[in-house]
């Protein structure tokens, strides 16, 4: 498979793909050679000030706000079709950057489309307020109303379906949008700004700024004119931008980062149980916020269970991630590589059995973690408390129900959870047992889109998806009263006669 060269990548900014103000460019690497592929323009709190002017002008005096709502959806369908025309594209350039297997960045590609069509069809459907009229003189209603200029600011994992997943609603819902993507995966922001020039959506309702989180990020946090902020990624990143966003009073969501249990008890079906817990920590490169990354098995089947894992890992194909075949691609860059494996040698000092596949040496060159199992864990090791965020699972026995609940629910983080068992009364306990957002019965990872998505405790605030985003997010609900007949009003300080 070639690994390209790629062309450098400009900020779009009002329409027009442009240099960075400061005329900076930073380097972007592929995960799998580690040598540069592009260059990207840098941008910083100039470029997010031209960006949000742009966005706000686009909002106020612009056609995107006041424009018939299915007019704007015939936008949201162009680019939902336009994704779809270009879907190998959109998934080479993401392998390429993010590392991450091909055959699953085909259905990234696809969910990117998804979330245009869904989110077009959502607002046209629901997007509408309720009418009370509780006396025949007096009416009260509610409409539902964009909320102007909003920021977008997305993560390094699965870019394109993340971004994707915050700029759909908040177009359909007219806004207008200035999104800040992750610098080290930053090819598919760059072909939704392609898409969305190429679908001719008026000036400065989409802008994208590159740039690091600390320049071009924190200046979008703090702009007063930008009216909430939509993010994703590391909860130290979270609170940090609640901090500097509350000088000018934003709405903030907040999807964070996790450290989700699969618990399977000894009733379940293994094979399944077994598909799910690989699958669940080893696709998209174990770099997946959701991921099972602390299994708890029951006494009962943890010998059988492990030697199965043990099985699996040394079969995982690892490799190119544009070969069809590649089940295990290289990790985001070196510093992660880094993080992961110290996280591995931590998990060897504090008494795990460390089990792994092998890279062939051919890959030495990329960022390779080879699928890891950390054996005999204990759940309050630190292996088990933080966020790894790479293709390493730790196991951990368990005896009774009460005590996994109570073990699954002693961490920080509350994303996902998995439950695994044919006892359905037990399987109902448990998901609602469990401090999780979400939680998945004898399945993994699969969701209806109109169901909420996002997680509590240092897992997050707050829910992406369906009309969740729609009512609790990119729109303002405004209370009018209207008197529609004689409505009496108190009359204070008036003279007597
Ligand atoms: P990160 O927090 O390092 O970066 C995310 C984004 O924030 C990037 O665009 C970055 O440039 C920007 N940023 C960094 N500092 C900033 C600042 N001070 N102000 C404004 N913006 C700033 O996260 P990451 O390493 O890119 O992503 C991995 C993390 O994302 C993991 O913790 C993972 O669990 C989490 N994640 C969560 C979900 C979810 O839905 N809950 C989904 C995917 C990833």
């Amino acid at each position: 498979m070639e690994h390209k060269q790629l062309e450098n990548v400009q900020l779009y900014i009002n329409g027009e793909f442009v240099e960075a103000s400061s005329m900076e460019r930073f380097e972007n690497k592929n995960p799998f050679t580690n040598k540069v592929t592009n260059l990207v323009s840098k941008g910083d709190q100039a470029d997010i000030e031209k960006a949000v002017s742009a966005a706000d002008e686009a909002f106020r005096n612009g056609p995107w706000g006041t424009m018939k709502l299915k007019e704007r959806m015939k936008y949201m369908e162009r680019i939902a079709d336009l994704i779809e025309e270009e879907a190998e594209e959109i998934a080479h350039l993401e392998s390429l950057d993010s590392g991450l297997p091909i055959s699953q960045t085909r259905k990234m590609a696809a969910r990117g489309a998804e979330n245009f069509r869904f989110y077009s069809r959502m607002v046209q459907s629901r997007m509408h307020g309720d009418a009370y009229q509780v006396d025949a003189d007096f009416l009260n209603y509610t409409v539902y109303q964009p909320l102007g200029a909003v920021g977008l600011i997305t993560p390094w994992n699965a870019p394109f379906m993340l971004l994707t997943w915050k700029v759909a609603p908040a177009l359909a819902t007219g806004n207008t949008v200035i999104l800040k993507p992750a610098e080290l995966s930053p090819l598919s922001a760059n072909i939704l700004a392609k898409i969305i020039h190429k679908a001719e959506l008026p000036k400065g309702v989409f802008n994208v700024v590159h740039g690091l989180g600390e320049t071009a990020g924190e200046a979008l946090v703090k702009h007063e004119k930008v009216r909430a902020i939509s993010f994703t990624g590391e909860t130290t990143t979270g609170k940090r931008i609640i901090k500097n966003s509350a000088d000018s009073l934003k709405k903030t969501s907040m999807e964070l980062g996790g450290k989700s249990p699969l618990i399977v008890f000894d009733d379940a079906d293994m094979e399944q149980a077994l598909d799910a817990a690989v699958w669940g920590i080893f696709s998209f490169n174990g770099e997946r916020c959701t991921a099972n990354s602390r299994v708890f098995l029951h006494k009962n089947i943890k010998d059988k269970f492990i030697a199965s894992l043990k099985e699996r890992v040394q079969n995982i194909s690892i490799g190119d991630p544009l070969a069809d075949d590649t089940e295990l691609g290289p990790l985001i860059d070196r510093g992660h590589f880094q993080k992961v494996t110290s996280y591995i040698e931590l998990a060897k000092e504090e008494g795990c059995e460390v089990i792994q596949g092998s890279v062939s040496q051919e890959l030495e060159k990329g960022n390779f973690v080879p699928p890891t199992l950390l054996l005999n864990a204990r759940n309050d090791m630190k292996v088990c408390q933080d966020e790894i965020f790479g293709p390493v699972m730790a196991v951990i026995e368990f005896e009774t129900e009460e005590e996994v609940i109570d073990m699954a629910n002693d961490v920080d983080y509350g994303l996902a959870g998995y439950v695994w068992t044919n006892d359905m009364k037990r399987g109902h306990r448990v998901a609602q047992a469990v401090e999780s957002g979400m939680l998945w019965v004898n399945s993994q990872n699969v969701r209806d889109l109109r169901i909420p998505f996002g997680g509590m405790k240092a897992s997050g605030i707050g829910r992406e998806g369906g009309h969740f985003a729609i009512f609790e997010f990119y729109t303002e609900p405004k209370a009018i009263h209207v008197a529609i007949g004689d409505h009496p009003i108190p009359q204070f300080g008036k003279k007597k006669k």
